[in-house]
């Protein structure tokens, strides 16, 4: 792997709760390359989204970061001041929100949304230069240039998703993260958001992790693919690999949950519910729903290993140690 644009070590996130912590993000370890496209999926519940807001240090209160590191270019994110921290969002790290809809300020136009984020950055002081870099990025994402002048509520949710791609590119960063950027918008929209926003990314070779659950939206954008499971990342792997010979049972129920056009068959979903994160299940927390369970998994978690070159998986099914130790 060439050398890695973020490097996310044993990130552990936690809901503080009077019951006690939630343990949302338990130990995430990845690294990203420049230009790579990394899909990030798991049932609702797994840390997705919780990642995320850490790798954007956007948590908010109860949830805190309780360990790791995260560096952006050998720099660690999370020993910056808030500051630093506010210089580096949209510059060299942005964000495409969930629901395009609560992160626009409703009574603002679009352009003024989008000169804040260049005035907050000393970007393009000029206001003729400001005006051409606003209507160049509304085209770059299909828009028309006069959409600038108008306010949220009068635009589409897919045009809303697309001007959140613009603000998003707006500074041209090094690492763009899309949370689940179209899981509001119909399939045909879905379609054009995620095409605008590829295109976007090989122009400014960005990194782009797409946190989401649909599987058929990840085999057609992502490179990799890392599965959440609990908080845990349990499989990460080229997303042909996953596809065609996933690893991790988790992953292989997953896949064979989503339906296909060419074989008529029983849907199948994944029986169980997932894991509380306040009081996970002992071992390898996917144990109570995995049909191959077999004597390590009730006591002992699984860790994440490499079991060929760029795979990686936490099932002690294929932890050589482990296996060996079941069968003496
Ligand atoms: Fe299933 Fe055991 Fe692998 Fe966990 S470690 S996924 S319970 S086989």
């Amino acid at each position: 792997m060439t050398t890695p644009v973020l490097r996310v070590q044993d990130l552990h996130v936690h809901y503080r709760t009077a019951a006690g912590p939630v343990k949302a993000v338990n130990g995430v370890s990845f690294d990203l390359a420049p230009g790579e496209r990394l899909g990030l999926v798991g049932e609702s519940g797994s840390g997705k989204t919780t990642m995320a807001l850490a790798l954007m240090r956007m948590l908010e209160q109860p949830a805190r970061i309780e360990g790791g590191r995260v560096l952006l270019d050998g720099v660690d994110l999370l020993a910056l001041s808030e500051e630093q921290m506010r210089r580096i969002r949209f510059d060299r790290l942005s964000m495409v929100p969930q629901g395009a809809m609560n992160s626009l300020n409703p009574v603002m136009r679009i352009r003024d949304q989008m000169i804040e984020i260049f005035n907050a950055h000393g970007r393009h002081p000029d206001k003729a230069e400001r005006r051409e870099r606003i209507g160049h990025l509304l085209e770059r994402v299909g828009l028309k240039r006069d959409v600038a002048d108008r306010y949220p509520h009068e635009l589409s949710g897919g045009m809303k998703q697309r001007v959140c791609i613009a603000m998003a590119i707006a500074l041209r960063p090094q690492v763009i993260i899309a949370d689940e950027p179209t899981s509001a918008l119909d399939v045909v929209v879905q379609r054009q958001v995620m095409e605008t926003l590829g295109a976007v990314q090989k122009d400014l070779n960005a990194a782009v992790i797409l946190v989401g659950h649909d599987m058929g939206l990840m085999a057609q954008f992502a490179d990799r693919i890392g599965v959440m499971y609990a908080g845990r990342l349990v499989e990460l792997a080229p997303v042909r690999q996953i596809f065609s010979a996933p690893q991790h049972p988790y992953t292989q129920m997953l896949i064979a949950s989503i339906p296909s056009l060419e074989e008529k068959r029983l849907f199948k979903g994944i029986p169980g519910v997932a894991p509380s994160l306040l009081n996970p299940p002992s071992g390898c927390p996917f144990h109570p729903r995995c049909p191959a369970a077999f004597a390590p998994c009730p006591t002992i978690n699984p860790a994440l290993e490499e079991t060929d070159a760029g795979r990686w998986v936490a099932c002690h099914l294929h932890s050589e140690a482990v296996l060996h130790d079941s069968r003496a």
